[in-house]
């Protein structure tokens, strides 16, 4: 007798999602300090010292139960959006809430579209609920939308967009994905997942909030993991319409953000400066990283997040493991069918000079055997 008969079929295809290394456990392995971590686009800049601040605070309130409704933090939240708490569900990070889609959705067989590159977690949350996917190709790295509207079919349930997309970086405009939406049939629900909206000023880059009047079959999620610098408190959410919200609630863990996170999440809204520089430096630290890979002859992808997709070549696990020896973990992304790039957070102006050196000298001499 096997488990892995047990196994429901989505779940038995499945591989766990690969995170970036951690820091302590490169450490561990190679006896080093001094280590930075360029590989999972949290902000460089930590987080506002007003959410250290308020954390502390909350550290003196840890055996009650969190407020299970995140009354407080929807109410903030849903000034600062325009949008009233009834339209969002609030996840322990945006992954969380992904999943709870997939769960309210699919049922064995569904159909959901996915393009090439995209986001793993969308097809670990659909596959895992049963869903048949279908991948379309890319367009320069980007989604191709014309053919994911080709991909849908009667059994279609779900569509996921990433725009920004993680991880190549790319990025779809106003008038494409509006265009796209108004084409959309009303049974799908599109699931537009904005992780890196706030890196996006000024670019042509479509509102998903402002798109949900318009749109009833339209979710749009966002997190506190990346700009607001709190990764490692897990918030994330869902805005759509008030029917769509209801039906999320159903199967949200009553207590799934906890009471740090809330809190956090509060004090990270209230500090837009803190946004607006992390931001700023975002900018000018992108230009000056793909400034440098163009001198030393790698292809980037344009990217409109925090992050960049370069093309090191064939070497990329080997470029990779020799990173890693000189104390600088970034991304491979093979498993996202791209094997000749590896994907760098943009860090602080110090941490880019490590890894601009780090990355010269890794390209000149890539390790010679690597472990993966
Ligand atoms: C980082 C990221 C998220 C956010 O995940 P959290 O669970 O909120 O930390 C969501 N989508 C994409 C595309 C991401 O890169």
């Amino acid at each position: 007798m096997s488990i892995q008969k047990l196994v429901t079929s989505g779940v038995r295809s499945l591989q766990p999602y690969q995170p970036g290394k951690p820091v302590e456990e490169l450490e561990r392995e190679l006896g080093i300090s001094g280590i930075i971590k360029l590989a999972s686009n949290e902000n460089p800049r930590g987080a506002s010292p007003c959410v250290t601040e308020a954390v502390a605070h909350a550290l003196r309130d840890l055996a009650r139960y969190p407020d299970g409704s995140g009354y407080s933090l929807k109410s903030k939240l849903g000034s600062r959006l325009g949008v009233r708490p009834e339209h969002i569900t609030l996840g322990n990070g945006s992954n969380d809430v992904l999943e709870i889609i997939a769960r309210c959705f699919i049922s064995s067989g569904d159909g959901v579209v996915i393009s090439e590159h995209a986001f793993a977690v969308y097809y670990l949350a659909s596959r895992a609920a049963g869903a048949n996917i279908v991948f379309t190709p890319a367009d320069r790295y980007g989604h191709d939308l014309s053919e994911m509207r080709k991909a849908i079919s009667a059994s279609t349930r779900l569509i996921f967009i990433a725009n920004p997309n993680n991880p190549t970086g790319t990025h779809l405009k106003h008038r494409e994905l509006h265009a796209f939406l108004k084409d959309l049939p009303e049974e799908v629900i599109a699931v537009l997942d904005e992780a890196y909206v706030e890196y996006t000023d000024g670019m042509d880059h479509p509102d998903g909030i402002a798109l949900l009047n318009e749109f009833p079959n339209l979710i749009v999620t966002r997190t506190f993991s990346k700009a607001y610098g709190i990764a490692a408190l897990r918030v994330g959410y869902a805005a759509a319409s008030e029917e769509i919200t209801e039906i999320l609630n159903r199967v949200r863990q009553p207590f799934n953000v906890n009471s740090l996170a809330l809190i956090a999440a509060e004090a990270a809204l209230e500090d837009q400066h803190f946004v607006a520089d992390s931001v700023r430096e975002n900018k000018e630290q992108l230009t000056r990283l793909a400034d440098a890979c163009a001198e030393l002859g790698l292809q980037t992808i344009p990217s409109a997040a925090n992050f960049i997709c370069v093309e090191v070549g064939p070497a990329a696990a080997a470029i990779y493991e020799a990173m890693l020896r000189l104390g600088v973990i970034v991304r491979p992304v093979a498993n996202y069918g791209l094997p000749n790039h590896l994907r760098i957070t943009v860090g602080t102006p110090q941490e880019n000079d490590r890894l601009i050196d780090a990355l010269r000298t890794a390209i000149d001499e890539p390790a010679p055997s690597h472990r993966e």
